[in-house]
């Protein structure tokens, strides 16, 4: 074990000295958060990077999910993947909503459209798919699902930072999409998060919303709840945001690299090749089939004592953790293909400046030939 350690992802941090002039900023006109002048000027910056009309910067993504729920009156039961990170159910929890599992598309990890309109019932208020590993959900088959069921869409897109779709960036689908700008994420702000959305009246009411309720200095006219983002979160923003595409770029490589050297390889399949589209590198899952000379668990066993440290991203599914496994649509039965398919995911190390020799290493672990 003298190799050094690799974790599956790795924070990217702007170079220290880009970051220092905005804390001297901070320090000199003492604003810390609030809605100061870097998260006025991130979310303006983040509008513009990304594309779309409106975004409310949050402390995190799990609270921006929870808020987004709130404001648009979600109640009764949710439609949602149990293919994700537990945040997305839980966010339904905390609205005191049941979520209820549909399954998934083999092909692309994403909620299967065809398996939606059989699980709608009369207290069905709105679908909340995931953009799992930054890859686009089938979104025109889900919102004319919506449409005809009259159902709102709020995308948990806390992997799909600057993912692109055939009209523009993702996140302009569905009423509105979450962001999650976690330390592990494409984009990070240390913590933090944010809503999009593309109607004003909505953004002024998660902004309410966020900031407990408050109207004005003595008007607070709903149970709002503290959202905000810090100036110290905003500003790494702001200095991160400066080298984003140099980050994506190289993301692309250590995708491409991996995607040759594992190729032919008996048992391992790569989820398809994004290609031309725009997409954001954020994970790269390989699936382990009975055809491999190991099992999944052995695989990650093998790569943790070479120090190599992947993650089992997403097993197990949310519908087996305790708080669900007692939902009727949390039975095996009706989730085939997300029980198959979280037994055989792997997510290997994927961050920007990862070495090639190091992709090298991991894959010829793999291969079996070191
Ligand atoms: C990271 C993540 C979240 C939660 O975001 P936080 O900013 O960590 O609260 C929610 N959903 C998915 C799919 C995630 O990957």
């Amino acid at each position: 074990m003298s190799d050094k350690p690799i974790y599956v992802s790795k924070p990217f941090l702007p170079p220290l000295e880009e970051f220092t002039p905005y804390l001297e900023q901070i320090w000199s006109n003492k604003t810390l958060t609030n809605g100061g002048p870097f998260h006025q000027q991130l979310e303006k910056a983040l509008c513009k990077y990304l594309g779309v009309d409106h975004i409310a910067l949050f402390n995190n993504g799990t609270i921006a999910l929870i808020t987004a729920l709130q404001a648009m009156k979600i109640k009764g039961e949710v439609i949602t993947t149990p293919y994700s990170f537990v945040a997305t159910a839980h966010s339904l929890l905390w609205n005191g909503i049941e979520p209820v599992f549909v399954d998934i598309d083999p092909n692309t990890l994403n909620l299967d459209p065809s398996k939606i309109e059989a699980a709608i019932t009369s207290k069905t208020t709105a679908i909340m798919p995931v953009h799992c590993y930054g890859r686009p959900c089938d979104v025109e088959a889900i919102q004319e699902i919506a449409d005809r069921h009259n159902l709102k869409v709020i995308y948990d897109a806390a992997h799909a930072f600057g993912v692109k779709c055939h009209c523009g960036s993702v996140l302009n689908h569905g009423d509105l999409s979450v962001l999650s700008f976690h330390a592990t994420k494409v984009f990070n702000t240390f913590e933090g998060g944010a809503v999009v959305c593309s109607d004003v009246e909505i953004k002024n009411l998660i902004n309410q919303l966020k900031n407990f309720g408050f109207v004005d200095e003595v008007t607070v006219d709903i149970a709002g709840i503290n959202g905000k983002m810090s100036e110290v979160n905003a500003a790494f923003g702001l200095a991160q945001l400066n080298h984003i595409d140099d980050a994506l770029e190289a993301r692309k490589k250590v995708d491409a690299l991996y995607r040759f050297q594992l190729k032919n390889v008996n048992g391992i399949k790569c989820l398809e090749d994004a290609g031309e589209k725009v997409t954001n590198y954020s994970y790269f899952p390989i699936l382990v089939d009975e055809t491999y000379s190991l099992s999944r668990d052995q695989l990650y066993q093998k790569l943790k004592n070479n120090n190599i440290y992947s993650r089992r991203y997403f097993y197990p599914l949310i519908s087996d953790f305790p708080m669900y496994k007692t939902l009727r649509s949390s039975s095996f039965s009706n989730l085939p293909v997300a029980h198959r398919l979280s037994k055989q995911v792997l997510c290997l190390p994927m961050y920007p400046d990862l070495d090639s020799d190091d992709v090298i290493r991991i894959t010829g672990l793999i291969k079996n030939n070191l």
